[in-house]
């Protein structure tokens, strides 16, 4: 692996930062939204930005021409990535489901048709996907769903319940796993749909996540009559679709990034002499911690560039992208922990207190990261997936 980014790599970090910087609205920086922290209001600017990367080529860098991408080069699209991550750039987790994990996979799986149609709209910012995996009796076990889809003439029939679906109600389409043979092995009777969410039978209802926002729903599926070319790929065959996604939306390779500007302002804080050391002793281990912080996002860097370069070569990431979610949540979570003592009584205060310290995100990251090692699977499902597929392991019994 070459560590160093070539010349031409680095000029095209300065112009991704001189664009960010230019077209990211102000009034983005204000309201300042975290991971599953999104209004009406951030939404709409959400939305706008990513239909201006669309317009660049910039929102699915790596979709071929035809789709609306770039064929932008898997390095660049990390350094891309980097750029708007640690720039907190409107973009997040509802990009990365439309673009990288549904759109990856429908780049492997879907028809010509399918293909021109939905990859073109997500790439020019048109159009977001939710993902309907889980259900209440289904979420590790995915395996396991009951929404079941039966072929009624030239439909597909659908009726169920997904749950924790991010940005449903937002979103115009679902990629939604539903049983097609009840009678065959759980992983063998699978498939996979892309629904649109204003079909008649589909409410969507809101579930409030633990910041007091609105950013996941349950989905009702109630006679859902979608057209037959709904179904993505061979019918029953969505096992594999739906684990080829989810190595994607495990593969984030923007994290170390995002963590990097949240510990370079504790430093900062710290090194302006605010942090909340009341003893010698207090303030040698902040400063233990937050040099363990930054070795520790080196090691994740080199997590997201082995993807990075994993995927340039052609190579699918698999028990890798897992180990570096598994780490990324963790870490995100140590982060958190030492920031909430960095800052001490301050890192308590709400963002709309005049006390607060950086419209208190350190505490709504210490919140919102701890559904980090839940969604796109429990650690304890990335550890057993690393013991399986990494390690070659036996399934435990
Ligand atoms: C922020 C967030 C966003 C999400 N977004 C979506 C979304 O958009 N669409 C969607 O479909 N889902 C979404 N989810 C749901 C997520 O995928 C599930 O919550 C997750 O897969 C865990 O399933 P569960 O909640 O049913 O927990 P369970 O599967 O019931 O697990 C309960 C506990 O048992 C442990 N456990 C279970 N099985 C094993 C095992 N085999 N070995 C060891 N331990 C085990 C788990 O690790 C966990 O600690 C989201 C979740 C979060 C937190």
């Amino acid at each position: 692996m070459d560590f160093k980014f070539s010349p031409e790599e680095e000029a095209f970090r300065q112009e991704v930062r001189a664009w960010v910087k230019a077209e990211v609205p102000p009034r983005w920086y204000e309201l300042d939204p975290g991971l599953w922290e999104e209004t009406d209001e951030s939404w709409a600017l959400l939305r706008d930005f990513q239909r201006k990367l669309g317009q660049k080529g910039w929102l699915a860098p790596a979709y071929p021409k035809e789709y609306g991408g770039s064929e932008m080069s898997h390095i660049r699209r990390l350094i891309l990535s980097e750029e708007l991550y640690y720039h907190r750039a409107p973009v997040g987790i509802e990009m990365e489901i439309s673009v990288n994990w549904v759109g990856g996979a429908v780049l492997l799986f879907g028809n010509d048709q399918q293909k021109k149609k939905y990859l073109s709209e997500v790439a020019r910012g048109e159009s977001c996907f939710c993902l309907g995996y889980s259900e209440p009796n289904s979420g590790s076990d995915l395996a396991s769903i009951q929404t079941r889809a039966v072929e009624d003439g030239d439909s597909w029939v659908i009726n169920g319940q997904k749950t924790w679906c991010s940005f449903a109600h937002y979103a115009n389409y679902c990629w939604l796993g539903a049983r097609t043979d009840p009678s065959a092995p759980k992983h063998r009777g699978i498939s996979m749909f892309i629904i649109d969410m204003k079909t008649p039978g589909i409410t969507v209802k809101p579930l409030i996540n633990i910041l007091g926002c609105h950013s996941f729903n349950e989905v009702f599926l109630d006679d859902v009559r979608v057209p037959k070319d709904a179904l993505v790929g061979e019918r029953n065959q969505g096992w594999y679709q739906l684990a080829m996604a989810l190595d994607y939306e495990r593969s984030l390779i923007g994290t170390a990034a995002a963590n990097q500007r949240l510990i370079e302002e504790l430093i900062e804080y710290a090194r302006e002499g605010r942090a909340s050391a009341t003893a010698d002793h207090e303030g040698q281990l902040i400063r233990d911690e937050l040099a363990e912080l930054v070795v520790e996002n080196e090691v994740l860097r080199m997590m997201c560039y082995r993807i990075a370069w994993m995927y340039s070569k052609g190579l699918h990431p698999s028990y890798e992208s897992s180990m570096s979610l598994l780490f990324s949540s963790d870490l995100l979570r140590r982060i958190a922990k030492v920031g909430m003592r960095v800052l001490g009584h301050y890192g308590e205060v709400g963002p709309g207190s005049h006390l607060a310290v950086a419209k208190a995100r350190m505490m709504r990251t210490y919140l919102s990261c701890l559904s980090i090692g839940v969604g796109g699977g429990t650690n304890e499902i990335q550890k057993n997936i690393v013991a399986m597929r990494g390690l070659g392991l036996p399934r435990q019994q």
